[in-house]
């Protein structure tokens, strides 16, 4: 190698570095954009044991009365704010929520940072024992007894196999399509498909048991007016309505 091409060699490899560096930066930062809009989510993502596609079915529903939870980690504070706060699903619903320290157990909730979310009945029988059914991605000291209230009730609620208020068959919500697929894609990096499988997508009749449509029920989501081509907003509900009460009731007697 004479003078000429090892300098040529060194120029390659420091314009590589300067790239690669180039590149670690901006994954770092899509990277920390993503986790920080997810933790401004507070909304949520559901799964189901295949996909979306079930999400909702009427065999999600849970046949026991009685659930073993178990907390994968987090802060006691933390942990009991979700053992007190959920225990009023049983107050309705003849179901009981019984926290273990080990397997075996039905549902599995960790407290890892992001969004908060939860598999939707008994779809969480389908994860492997050392993973998470639930999660709770923002919770901290400077969290609101409303807020704890709202996402606690809400994940709950999928939990015992509801889906969201808003994708119910019933729901007459005049969606502006387009503004709200810009809206959780600018907001929170949703994707399409994620819009509409969270926010847009009405579940059919035959796979639900639907009672009427609940703007008040702990499981729909707030509708800002921008979202909407008419009809009245919704707010960010923090606690159960009469319906999610009497809905529990029927589902477990
Ligand atoms: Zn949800």
């Amino acid at each position: 190698m004479n003078i000429f091409q090892y300098l040529q060699t060194v120029r390659i490899w420091k314009k590589s570095f300067q790239f690669g560096a180039f590149l670690t930066l901006l994954i770092f930062i899509i990277g920390f954009n993503c986790v920080v809009s997810l933790a401004q989510t507070k909304i949520c993502t559901e799964f189901s044991d295949s996909g979306y596609e079930l999400a909702g079915k009427t065999n999600l529903f849970w046949k026991q009365r009685k659930l073993k939870i178990r907390f994968l980690n987090g802060e006691e504070y933390f942990q009991n704010k979700v053992q007190t706060i959920s225990s009023e699903w049983s107050l309705y619903a003849n179901i009981k929520f019984e926290f273990v320290k080990q397997e075996p157990s039905d549902a599995r909730i960790s407290f890892n940072s992001g969004g908060s979310w939860s598999y939707i009945g008994n779809s969480a029988e389908d994860v492997s024992k050392n993973k998470p059914t639930m999660n709770f991605g923002w919770f901290d000291k400077n969290t609101t007894e409303e807020e704890s209230r709202r996402v606690i009730l809400h994940e709950f609620g999928h939990l015992l196999g509801f889906i969201h208020e808003h994708q119910s068959p019933k729901s007459e919500i005049n969606w502006n399509k387009d503004a709200v697929y810009k809206y959780y894609d600018d907001k929170f990096g949703w994707s399409r498909r994620l819009t509409y499988e969270n926010i847009l997508k009405k579940y059919s009749k035959t796979e639900t048991q639907f009672t009427t449509y609940d703007r008040l029920s702990i499981m729909h989501y707030s509708i800002p007016a921008e979202l909407i081509l008419s009809g009245k907003t919704v707010g960010w509900n923090t606690d159960l309505s009469e319906n999610d009460k009497a809905f529990a009731k029927k589902i477990y007697r």
